[in-house]
């Protein structure tokens, strides 16, 4: 490690900056930002993730390359504050946290406290004006984080939660207070707190056969490596993969002096935000608490106070507001989150401390935010020109859009519904499950197809697999900051936290709400947005019409150059894709027609047509099947009046259609006149080895002319109608599963007779319409250049050109492909996100030499990465004219399109 290790903040001036996140961190590089604009930080440093990286090759040449710099920084970190690490008369205490390039919320370590001995408690409560009680509180806490986070955890020792070292301190704590008859920590009195950090020493060296560090030291190093080692622990490690973040990064670790949020009543701590992260308001939104650490904010043991008028909820209107208990740090605290939120031109999410009436800043990062809150403050910094519409357009991800079309509780069985109890608002939108009380049974439950509510008593970072799999959160304790509420609104969770009425027996699996019991698997409903709580399973619906949100998809459409279409085979789902603003229809399955319709009779001519032997026969169902298409092709082209319609050709392997019920079959036979043994036969020779490379697509079209006819026919005929009756109907026909120009040849000549016989049926001149193909088999890409001599327009069906690219199955990869993931042999599954490297490359010939013989090729992609982000900025980059999805991810579509416009 030859590079700078160790970057020094404080003093008003500092190394780094918030430029250097990949390097400091997030944490680190605010902080070093902080200090440089002149905010208060209390002084320290920050080891880098270089380090990290270098640490976890090896741990004893890192930790000896570190020393001389580390101490270097600390010295001057000494010298700002006239204190010294391990003085026993002025003893400076610090504290030591993690900080990745990325937040992950309570996922790694933090120890507070450190420098605390035997030495040097005297010299603290010298300092402290003689607070005795303050300086055992904190050594008390030191011991309990001290031996849960680097005796235990960072040595390896994984005993169950109960037996957990942490656990078993809290109880020599709850004993004490019960046997005291006292209701919250706050009453505990300086010889209390001495007692119990005497006997919590006693413990960590019964239980994990260690003294405990009385060496300042030895404290601040084995903090900086437990730091380190809980990168690589369980819940980061989950949290990472959920997230996508690298495991490469690694984490900074910052140390920093300690300011004490709970050295009496004119102390406090609290977390707060520029604007409020549930609705997106521009009001300063925040809890607190006086006389205590930050920790006791975010772990959500007591319940914070709100830190002005608008911050009160339900909840906590009762308390006594920062604003009223300390008006004159209130009002530094407010100025400077104003100049943060400038200077970040973003919503911060701050930590800060006030340590005997002053006023220290802890932290700032961009803060977390639902979906409905980040479109809102997008489009409010906006017209606050704080912010350009690029950056607006950049503020919001596709999943947090993705939160503005999720369900909520329909409202008129809401209103109809009592109340059972009410908690703070975590987690936007509604949610119903069934009720579980622990992650793995979340995970397990989830497994089973089943829809749950994961119920605890308090937050648990541990909990986040668990917290993936429920529908909703819902938990007694914790207020708007707590980890389970910063990690649901991450994700556009229904989550509701600090809902006092909640009382878990998790031995029993039972939950009392108010005075109802709940077992196991009973029903709960969430509101997360309102932070109610109702008995039993309420319906849902979906978000309804959002003027916010149409505005911002409208700002992404003045960006964007991709067209966003739809897949959709009803005039139903047309009309409401054109809601969701789809501009025309890029992919219709004639084939979809056939299923879940009421009616069974197109489905059973369909069938008749498929089992027929003769040409005959096959033109005799033909033209009974004929209205119907017509009739249906009619309706989407009418829904779509005057955009464009890409109608695909048959494309399925026939012998799915062939029915499996008797009573059906049987009905079949009669009708063609033949003996169920004649049908056998017939739907055995239909029977293929590998149907998805068998006889489908075009294949059917080449074998069959009249079925690809009638399909032409009436699409044809379904448009001059429409334009005899004044619309404007634009179908697209595609032939699908084409691998070679001749093919098409062979179709486009059916279709352009065809063409001119409705011409002259209708008495029409012309009428517009295209002829084109998908480009869906690997060597239709490689010989795209031919193809576009007879195609005007190119769709990429990434579904069977992945398929066929990897030669992996698309209806067997559940098989093989998850091990893949495990194994890191892919990144991820290639059937979402395209594969870029290999079927990306495809794509690029294709569009390359089909435009090389047809310059104004209309080229779009109509598989299932056509609603996916990544997949989207792929198709901008390589000059596709549109993407087409299904419906509800259009207006996904749409901002995932102008991000690319943007980012490319
Ligand atoms: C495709 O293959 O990507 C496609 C859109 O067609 P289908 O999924 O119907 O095979
Ligand atoms: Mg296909």
């Amino acid at each position: 490690m030859a590079k700078k290790q160790v970057y020094f903040f404080g003093g008003g001036k500092a190394e780094g900056n918030a430029k250097m996140k990949n390097l400091l961190g997030g944490k680190g590089a605010n902080l070093a930002e902080m200090a440089n604009i002149g905010v208060p930080v209390p002084p320290g440093f920050t080891i880098t993730t270089d380090v990290c990286t270098y640490y976890f090759q090896n741990k004893k040449a890192c930790q000896a390359g570190l020393k001389v710099e580390l101490q270097k920084a600390l010295t001057k970190v000494e010298k700002l504050m006239g204190k010294k690490l391990g003085d026993p008369e002025t003893p400076l205490l610090v504290s030591v946290r993690s900080g990745a390039r990325r937040s992950m919320p309570g996922m790694m370590e933090t120890v507070l406290n450190i420098g605390l001995t035997s030495k040097t408690i005297p010299g603290l409560i010298k300092q402290s004006g003689g607070n005795e009680r303050f300086v055992y509180d904190s050594y008390r806490r030191l011991i309990m984080m001290y031996s849960d986070v680097v005796m235990e955890k960072a040595a390896g020792i994984e005993p169950a939660d109960e037996e957990g070292i942490r656990k078993q301190l809290e109880k020599i704590m709850a004993q004490l207070k019960t046997q005291k008859g006292y209701k919250g920590d706050t009453d505990l009195t300086a010889g209390d707190l001495k007692t119990l950090c005497t006997s919590f020493k006693a413990k960590v060296k019964e239980v994990l056969n260690k003294d405990f560090p009385d060496d300042a030291t030895e404290q601040i190093w084995g903090s900086i490596c437990a730091v380190f080692d809980s990168w690589n622990g369980k819940r980061a490690v989950s949290y990472r993969k959920i997230e996508g973040i690298p495991d490469e990064w690694g984490t900074a670790v910052n140390v920093q002096t300690m300011v004490f949020g709970n050295m009496g009543e004119d102390s406090a701590t609290g977390v707060a935000f520029t604007r409020n992260p549930g609705n997106g308001e521009n009001n300063f939104y925040g809890e607190y608490l006086i006389n205590a650490q930050g920790e006791d904010v975010v772990a959500g043991i007591r319940t914070p106070a709100p830190i002005n008028e608008s911050s009160k909820s339900e909840h906590n209107k009762n308390l006594v507001s920062l604003e009223k208990a300390m008006p004159k740090p209130y009002k530094e605290l407010f100025a400077i989150q104003r100049r943060l939120e400038k200077h970040y031109k973003d919503m911060q999410d701050i930590e800060f401390t006030i340590e005997k009436g002053r006023l220290y800043m802890l932290q700032c990062r961009i803060g977390k935010r639902n979906g409905p809150a980040a479109v809102q403050m997008a489009m409010d910094m906006l017209k606050e020109k704080l912010i350009k519409k690029e950056e607006a357009v950049m503020r919001v991800t596709p999943s947090q859009l993705d939160e503005l079309l999720h369900p909520i509780i329909d409202p008129t069985a809401e209103k109809g519904s009592k109340t059972l109890a009410k908690g703070l608002p975590a987690g936007p939108g509604g949610a119903n499950g069934q009720i579980v009380f622990s992650a793995v049974d979340a995970v397990e439950w989830k497994k089973q197809g089943k829809k749950v509510v994961l119920v605890r008593e308090e937050t648990n970072p541990e909990d986040v697999e668990g917290m993936r799999a429920a529908q909703g959160i819902l938990t007694a304790r914790g207020g708007m900051t707590s980890h389970a509420a910063l990690v649901a609104r991450g994700w556009g969770k229904c989550c509701i936290v600090g809902c006092g009425a909640v009382h878990v027996d998790y031995a029993k699996k039972e939950v009392r709400v108010g005075d109802k019991m709940f077992k196991e698997g009973d029903w709960l409903t969430l509101n997360g947005t309102k932070g109610n709580v109702y008995e039993g399973q309420l319906p849902m619906i979906d978000a309804s019409e959002n003027k916010m949100l149409n505005d911002f998809l409208k700002v992404c459409d003045s960006i964007r150059k991709l067209g966003i279409r739809t897949n959709a085979e009803t005039p139903d789902d047309a009309k409401k894709a054109r809601q969701f603003g789809a501009e025309g229809i890029g992919l219709f399955r004639t084939e979809h027609m056939f299923y879940g319709k009421g009616s069974d009779e197109p489905l059973f001519i369909l069938r008749k047509m498929i089992i027929s032997k003769t040409v005959d026969e096959r033109k005799k169902a033909l033209e009974e099947l004929f209205p119907y298409v017509k009739r249906d092709i009619k309706g989407t082209l009418e829904a779509m009046d005057g955009l464009p319609v890409v109608v695909r050709l048959l494309d399925p392997p026939l012998h799915e259609f062939v029915p499996r019920d008797p009573a059906k079959l049987e009905q079949l036979a009669k009708d063609l006149n033949i003996t169920l043994d004649e049908l056998a036969k017939r739907a055995d020779n239909l029977h293929e080895s590998n149907p998805m490379m068998g006889h489908r697509g075009v294949r059917l079209g080449i074998t069959y002319p009249e079925v690809s006819a009638m399909q032409i026919r009436a699409i044809f005929e379904a448009a001059a109608e429409l334009i005899k009756e004044g619309k404007k109907p634009y179908p697209e026909i595609m032939i699908p599963v084409v691998c070679d120009v001749k093919e098409l040849t062979d179709q486009m000549t059916i279709a352009r007779q065809i063409y001119k016989e409705v011409l002259a049926k209708y008495n029409l001149k012309k009428m517009k319409h295209m002829l084109g193909t998908m480009i869906e088999i690997p060597r239709a890409a490689i010989v795209a250049d031919k193809i576009a001599l007879e195609a005007e327009f190119f769709s990429y069906g990434t579904n069977d050109l992945t398929q066929m690219c990897f030669g992996f199955s698309r209806d067997d990869i559940g098989g093989f492909v998850p091990d893949y993931i495990k194994k890191n042999i892919l990144p991820g599954d290639p059937f979402q996100s395209i594969d870029q490297e290999g079927v990306g490359e495809l794509i690029k010939m294709g569009i390359q030499r089909g435009r090389k013989t047809r310059k104004d090729l209309e080229v779009g992609i109509c598989g299932e990465h056509g609603g996916e982000p990544k997949s989207i900025d792929f198709c901008h980059r390589v000059g596709m004219d549109y993407v087409s999805c299904s419906p509800f991810r259009v207006p996904i579509a749409r901002l995932a399109a102008a991000q690319a416009a943007i980012s490319n």
